[in-house]
């Protein structure tokens, strides 16, 4: 096996572990009243209010060249880490570095190429709506419009695309949205994946204002994010809102300032 083969599978480990490690901690939530109107990603015990959880996972690893402009062999740690210590105050850039090893993920700057996006159909599965892909490409271009160098264009052929979404019924796991996405070795992420289901693996359906949350929270993650704690948040593991926080615009702001890579000395 080559060696950048072995990349995506040191971490893909982590974060399942860590996937299973918060399934056993999370305690059940005191259904407030937009939560139980906006079911997004819940766990099992969540049983009928929620929907599910996501897995967000590195996948297999596209040779894609590192981009020039910004090596992360040639970024200052020092200024790094002072960046961060200015700018992490109401954000939650510290959950991640923790979630991800001391490392941030993100695309290259992608406003004059942007990332092409493929959004499929779920004609056919039960409960879908044609509105759906609208509320997807919302959630993307509402990411997109924070300022962040990375602009998407929607198109109608999968073969041309960075990004592919796709439906399904439901999960066999307690989720409702998983997204999967590849990064080089100097941590730009390449291409990724959304898998949004139409149903919570208990049988619940998801109506528009769902579907928009949860693609909220998934491209949340595409573009590099983790979870948060804070439930107000978006990119919490069990989505309660249906909108982007101060917090999730302030946190994506912040990881778009920054050079990916490793925070550590020595990595
Ligand atoms: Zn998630």
């Amino acid at each position: 096996m080559k060696r950048t083969d072995l990349i995506p599978v040191v971490i893909l480990l982590p974060l399942l572990g860590f996937v299973a490690a918060q399934v056993t901690e999370t305690t059940h939530p005191a259904p407030e009243p937009r939560v139980s109107a906006v079911p997004v990603e819940a766990h099992a015990e969540a049983g009928r209010l929620g929907i599910a959880r996501h897995m967000a996972e590195a996948a297999h690893l596209a040779p894609a060249p590192t981009p020039a402009a910004a090596t992360d062999a040639t970024h200052d740690l020092g200024d790094v880490r002072q960046r961060l210590a200015v700018g992490s105050a109401g954000t939650y850039i510290n959950e991640i570095l923790v979630e991800r090893d001391s490392a941030l993920a993100r695309w290259p700057d992608r406003t004059s190429q942007p990332v092409k996006v493929w959004i499929g159909s779920g004609t056919g599965i039960k409960g879908w709506s044609d509105t759906f892909p609208a509320r997807v490409r919302d959630a993307f271009e509402e990411w997109s419009d924070l300022g962040i160098p990375v602009r998407f264009e929607f198109v109608t052929d999968s073969l041309d695309a960075d990004v592919h979404v796709v439906w399904i019924d439901h999960f066999d796991t307690p989720i409702s949205g998983k997204t999967l996405w590849a990064r080089d070795r100097s941590w730009w992420i390449v291409n990724a994946n959304i898998t949004l289901a139409l149903h919570h693996n208990a049988g619940e359906a998801l109506d528009d204002s769902s579907v928009k949350a949860i693609a909220l929270h998934e491209v949340g993650h595409l573009l590099g994010l983790d979870h948060t704690s804070d439930t107000t948040d978006i990119m919490t593991a069990r989505v309660r809102v249906r909108d982007l926080s101060n917090a999730d615009r302030a946190t994506m702001k912040l990881l778009y300032s920054l050079p990916p890579g490793s925070i550590r000395q020595g990595k």
